[in-house]
């Protein structure tokens, strides 16, 4: 990841929830966030047929999560997948929209060999990960749940992110550090 880009992250996420009228250690509902992009959020279901989806899910486990497509007609629409829980589609939901805020090229569809395949430029999937993180679970928000001796379980639960995200935050925000030193007197 480029240097910077985490701090830059974290700015432009808080200045993100701040024009939603966001507390900064609010939850962030990810459809409102949608709906200021006026991007429109589809189950694959609604698309094609869910028995499609669950072959694909069982050939191959994990393969989509979601995408976002640029229509013709200027419309951008993102697809997630309906047979995932609603904290992974959150954080997914989040991870497509981050590729937006982010202004990222919109992923190459490549056929080969009769096959449809995302061509993902790893960069970029590193900086959406860490976008949607900030954007789900601010810095404020986090410290708030540490302070109260909430672990990643149980802010994945309760702010309805998937549990690696929930641990990814909490690892590489530095809250757990911030907090350990507010609580051990004659160290600030
Ligand atoms: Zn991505």
């Amino acid at each position: 990841m480029r240097r910077g880009f985490k701090a830059e992250a974290e700015r432009l996420a808080d200045r993100t929830r701040a024009q939603l009228g966001l507390q900064p250690y609010a939850p962030l509902p990810i459809r409102h966030l949608a709906n200021q992009l006026k991007v429109e959020i589809y189950a694959a279901d609604d698309l094609i047929d869910r028995s499609r989806i669950e072959q694909l899910n069982a050939e191959q486990p994990g393969a989509f999560s979601a995408a976002t497509f640029h229509l013709p007609d200027g419309r951008t629409v993102v697809v997630y997948n309906p047979c995932s829980d609603a904290c992974r589609t959150n954080s997914d939901l989040a991870h497509e929209l981050a590729h937006l805020l982010l202004a990222h090229d919109v992923r190459e569809l490549q056929q080969i060999a009769g096959h449809t395949f995302f061509t993902c430029d790893r960069d970029q999937e590193d900086e959406a990960n860490w976008l949607a993180g900030c954007l789900l679970l601010p810095r404020a928000l986090l410290l708030k749940e540490i302070y109260a001796g909430a672990d990643a379980a149980a802010v994945a639960q309760k702010h309805d992110v998937s549990l690696p995200m929930a641990r990814f935050r909490i690892n590489t925000s530095g809250v757990l550090l911030q907090a350990r030193r507010s609580r051990t007197p004659g160290t600030r």
